[in-house]
């Protein structure tokens, strides 16, 4: 890629300052690792953000959206093109009725409390998923029974030609932990979810039960990106690790949670290659021990 030429591009309409190089995905991952990516831009707004995949797209160069890394490993070379970021800078709420519309970047957890506040029950489950908005309308994000799925109401999106449209719960194909997001690289640009009303003392406890249930199972103290695996059919992953003996096992920096055997953490100092490793590594101790293949939830991006 001729990154002056697409600096130059971008610099049209998005402020130089959001347009960094060499931007280190570690920071930008919640595994917490990850190498240089090309260029790393941040748009401030639908405009801006539309900008900058027309120019990728115009110009060639590979480009991939993310949030808050969450559900991301990104290799340690880094990623050769251009990483875009929808976050914090698009990232704006907004209430009417009984349905909230959020712009792609904002947290589900702000999502929800916003619910909380205005009296909304259906997101509680939400709460505790440490992604955007964007990242789980892709992955139709789920826990306890709960998914993204059966709250949304409608999603903006930038589909594969690059035009802005919006698209109907069913439209968007939502099924376990993918989307036609997901199959067809369209970018989540804002999406309506519609609640129903409720009692706010009886969200709010929810809310923390199932918060606590995180806490109690789930090895939050490590980085990681969640559950590792998608659920096998008919099995449970963490159990299948579990029973294959993986327990605490490790390489490198990487380990199999002792506290919740479906998520591999970031112990110490791991590289993307250790987790990578061991991710490779289970599934073949699962698949030579139960014939059961199990596959990464994980997206992988980056440079081998
Ligand atoms: C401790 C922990 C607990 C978790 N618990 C759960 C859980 O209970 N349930 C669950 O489902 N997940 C869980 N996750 C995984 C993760 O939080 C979710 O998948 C979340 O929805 C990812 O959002 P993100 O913004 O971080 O996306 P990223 O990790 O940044 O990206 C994930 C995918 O979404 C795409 N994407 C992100 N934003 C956009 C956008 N605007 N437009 C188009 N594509 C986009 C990316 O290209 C990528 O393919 C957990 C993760 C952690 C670390």
């Amino acid at each position: 890629m001729n990154r002056t030429n697409i600096i130059h591009l971008l610099e049209k309409k998005i402020n130089r300052e959001y347009i960094i190089e060499d931007e280190m995905m570690n920071k930008h991952t919640t595994f917490k690792v990850g190498g240089p990516a090309d260029l790393y831009v941040i748009p401030r707004s639908e405009e801006e953000l539309v900008y900058a995949i027309e120019v990728c797209k115009s110009q060639n160069v590979p480009y991939y959206v993310i949030g808050n890394g969450s559900n991301l490993l990104v290799t340690d070379k880094g990623f050769r093109g251009v990483i875009i970021e929808v976050y914090r800078q698009m990232s704006d709420i907004t209430v009417e009725g009984n349905c909230i519309t959020a712009y792609a970047g904002a947290l589900l957890s702000k999502i929800a409390n916003t619910a909380l506040e205005h009296g909304l029950t259906g997101l509680e489950f939400a709460h505790g998923i440490p992604g955007t908005l964007g990242g789980a309308v892709t992955m139709n994000a789920g826990a306890y029974d709960g998914e993204m799925k059966q709250v949304l109401e409608s999603a903006t999106v930038i589909d594969d030609k690059g035009q802005v449209r919006t698209l109907s719960v069913e439209e968007l194909e939502l099924e376990y932990r993918k989307s036609i997001i997901s199959r067809l690289g369209y970018t989540v640009i804002k999406a309506t979810m519609c609640l129903e009303g409720s009692d706010k003392e009886a969200i709010s406890a929810k809310m923390k039960d199932l918060m606590q249930r995180r806490r109690d199972k789930q090895p939050l103290e490590y980085p990681s990106a969640g559950s590792t695996f998608k659920r096998p059919v008919g099995h449970f992953a963490g159990k299948l690790i579990m029973d294959a003996g993986l327990r605490g096992y490790q390489l490198g920096g990487a380990q199999v949670s002792e506290k919740h055997c479906g998520f591999v953490i970031n112990k110490d100092h791991a590289t993307c290659q250790d987790i990578l490793d061991l991710i490779h590594y289970i599934q073949e101790e699962v698949k030579s021990k139960f014939d059961v293949q199990i596959e990464p939830e994980v997206k992988m991006i980056g440079e081998r």
